[in-house]
């Protein structure tokens, strides 16, 4: 359940876009066609030389009562310019032309770490006038940004931290295409792939001695995890998953934190993780990690719990005697499915004859539609791949088109490998600007399981956070809140395919669905907690660990893993390099991964309003103008009180977590 943001920066050139069917349906700008690298590379430097010619327009401008719509219009035109091209680079199904976009990628990354070092800009956002509360935001927020690149800094600490932050581009760059063009596939014969269902293998292709061959993406990784009789087998996927990055992402990371390091140092922080707290909500390390001493102290006694019943159970399976039986951390899935499938009788498979894939889509944007007052339109329209569709948001009161969303449900070589949101342009009220989304997941082509479900529902909340946002800036819009908030309404919605009354708006979408049968999800619902112990143990030690790695003075990013997991029940698995595929700490969550536990708090929280009815219009769209509509324009703390009424508090997610 990853969300991605685009922390970097954006374009439309005049003959370079196609223009989409029926471009005149959609509010926004069609997306730019790119065919080949030679288009890449024209639209790139032309966007790039345009981009410089507005900066130097900018530092010209009087400093007066329009100085911050000009700033904002500069952040318009780059999301436009830069941000097709940094999304491109992780769905086009052409190799050539994501390794342009890539190589474009990197100087879009020079052009904003020389911008943001822009002495002449960062002083005129300082002095504009602020007409308001918003204003001050917008300076507060974007000042923010040019100092964390080093424009206050002296001459030569502001050289290195401009070297820095262009290296770490280029590490984390490259830490994700090893694993988006890994290609990894493993091998299994019909005997080994016992338990599986036939539909994640059957129609795969097979190698000279007619072995199946199996991705590690979402659709045949998870099912075979949890399914697999052959403890041989699941160990052998397990491990091909585990090494994707290999060594040579372990190396970046390891310069990547290195890099971060030293670039903090400069700021007079002995450590990256008070360096980038320090403008979010926890505000420095020692916070963060009291919050998640919380945590741990509270689902300690569950973990330890879990891993006995899973235990027994394969004690129970294999005859052997308890004491002679260890877990696996391959076998903890299959294990955990088949506990819930004996105790509770619910199979996340039994879900997929429910929620085909583009009906499931259709029902999670009718779930919006029903809450927040909004309309989803399809719309025809040329993207970047025939699998990938369009829709238009518009505001079902009055019928005014508010936003473009983009979906691509399925997975393909090359392809973004998790689920994530990219968001593409941001609404600004102050020139009637449009926003756009793309939510990118990899599901089955057969369904969704209610678990697959949940991520949908997930992915659609970034999306919807970036197309209902309403403010005057686009500089402050949707997605761009503080970083540690920025899970939370995602992580809220989550729990509506629990409700029954929220799952029959799927007969509104598919009349010929057979509807989830109550039985069926009760046992979902009864399920749910179990294994609650163990998952939020791994959360709370992913975050932990990014935490320790970015507070060291000399990052190992293998060494304090192996460390720290040897320390945890299940123990570190020789041979096994799980930070290789952690692309959350290379990118733009490093030190920030805790931000997930932290979202929940006040996920849980927001929570609360929708209680009595999952599909209240009402609160919806209450919290659709005072939460989401305005994006990054308040603080999260104020956003939050705003709706409850006051502040928000970590009870709800305590109560859950032992409950
Ligand atoms: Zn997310």
């Amino acid at each position: 359940m990853k969300h991605k943001q685009i922390l970097a920066t954006l374009f439309l050139l005049p003959g370079l876009a196609a223009p989409a069917l029926a471009a005149s349906s959609l509010p926004g700008p069609a997306f730019p066609q790119f065919n080949n690298a030679a288009q890449v590379n024209a639209a790139c430097t032309l966007g790039l030389g345009a981009a410089k010619q507005r900066v130097v327009a900018l530092e010209r401008r009087p400093v007066n009562a329009g100085w911050l719509a000009a700033f904002d219009d500069f952040y318009a035109f780059l999301e436009d310019t830069q941000y097709p091209l940094e999304f491109v680079l992780n769905v086009h199904p052409d190799a050539v032309v994501r390794e342009a976009a890539q190589a474009c990628s990197l100087r879009w990354a020079d052009f904003s770490s020389t911008f943001e070092q822009n002495a002449a800009v960062y002083r005129a956002l300082k002095k504009a006038p602020q007409a308001d509360a918003i204003d001050a935001e917008l300076v507060r927020l974007s000042a923010g940004v040019f100092e964390d690149g080093g424009v206050a800094l002296p001459k030569l600490k502001r050289q290195r931290a401009k070297a820095l932050l262009d290296q770490i581009s280029e590490l984390d760059q490259r830490f994700n295409k090893n694993i988006r063009d890994a290609g990894t596939v493993v091998a299994f014969t019909e005997a080994e792939l016992s338990g599986v269902p036939g539909g994640v293998w059957k129609a795969a292709k097979r190698d000279a001695e007619g072995r199946y061959l199996l991705g590690v993406d979402y659709p045949s990784y998870l099912p075979l995890m949890q399914s697999a009789d052959d403890a041989g087998a699941r160990e052998r996927m397990w491990r091909a998953k585990i090494n994707e990055g290999g060594d040579a992402n372990l190396a970046l990371l390891a310069d990547i934190t290195r890099a971060r390091h030293q670039l903090a140092g400069l700021f007079g922080f002995d450590n990256y993780a008070d360096f980038n707290l320090r403008r979010k909500m926890a505000k420095n390390a020692a916070t963060a990690n009291a919050f998640l001493a919380d945590v741990k102290s509270r689902v300690v006694e569950g973990e330890l719990k879990d891993l006995s019943e899973l235990r027994a159970a394969k004690a129970q399976q294999l005859g052997t005697s308890l004491s002679s039986t260890t877990v696996n951390r391959w076998d903890t899935s299959y294990y955990a499915e088949r506990i819930r499938r004996e105790r509770f009788s619910v199979d996340q498979e039994a879900f997929r004859t429910y929620f085909p894939p583009q009906e499931s889509l259709l029902f999670a944007l009718r779930v919006i539609e029903q809450l927040m007052g909004v309309r989803y339109t399809p719309v025809a329209a040329d993207l970047w791949h025939p699998d990938a569709q369009a829709f238009v948001v518009s505001d079902a009161a009055t019928g005014k088109p508010l936003a473009q969303l983009y979906v691509d449900l399925y997975p393909r070589a090359g392809k973004y490998n998790h689920a994530a949101v990219w968001p593409l342009r941001s609404s600004a009220t102050r020139i009637g600007r449009t926003s756009t989304a793309a939510l990118v997941v990899n599901f089955d082509r057969r369904g969704l399981t209610l678990d697959e479900m949940e991520t949908l529902l997930h992915e659609l909340g970034h999306a919807v956070h970036n197309n209902l946002s309403s403010t005057r800036y686009a500089s402050a819009g949707g997605t761009r809140v503080m970083q540690d908030f920025v899970e939370a309404p995602s992580q809220m919605l989550e729990d509506w395919v629990y409700d029954k009354q929220v799952l029959k708006l799927m007969a509104e979408v598919c009349p010929t669905c057979q509807p989830v049968p109550d039985a069926l999800l009760d046992k979902a619902v009864a399920a749910k907690d179990y294994g609650k112990g163990s998952r939020f143990a791994r959360q709370h030690f992913f975050a932990s660990y990014d935490l320790a790695l970015h507070a060291a003075a000399v990052p190992d990013p293998m060494a304090l893993w192996a460390r720290m997991e040897e320390a945890s029940p299940l123990g570190h698995v020789k041979e096994t390099r799980f930070p290789a595929g952690f692309a959350h700490l290379a990118g733009g969550y490093g030190a920030g991964y805790y931000g997930y536990l932290w979202s929940l708090v006040l996920a849980m929280d927001l929570r609360g309003e929708f209680k009595a009815d999952k599909l209240s219009p009402a609160v919806g769209q209450r919290y659709r103008n005072i939460v989401l509509g305005q994006g990054g324009q308040k603080p999260a703390p104020l956003l939050v009180r705003e709706f409850l009424g006051r502040d928000s508090n970590s009870k709800a997610f305590f109560d859950d977590l032992t409950r």
